[in-house]
């Protein structure tokens, strides 16, 4: 789950199951209300709950392939 937040209006958006939907209300937002600016602390808050993402796949492989180096050198 995705949600925009204004830290400078102090709000948040409703959710959203894609980050580009939070993003594209966010960017309406921005158009609004801030004349297609960009506020200081805005932001994209991701929950969990959802399949990683592509980022998060590296760090999940890499900490698999570590515990596995571990478990090789033990055995060797
Ligand atoms: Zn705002």
């Amino acid at each position: 789950m995705h949600q925009y937040e204004c830290g400078n209006c102090g709000l948040r958006s409703g959710k959203y199951l894609t980050r580009f939907g939070a993003e594209r209300y966010g960017k309406g937002h921005r158009d609004k209300k801030h004349g297609g600016m960009f506020p200081i602390n805005e932001g994209i808050l991701t929950y969990s709950g959802q399949a990683p993402q592509a980022g998060e796949w590296r760090t999940i492989v890499l900490v698999a392939a570590i515990l596995l180096i571990g478990l090789a050198s033990k055995l060797v």
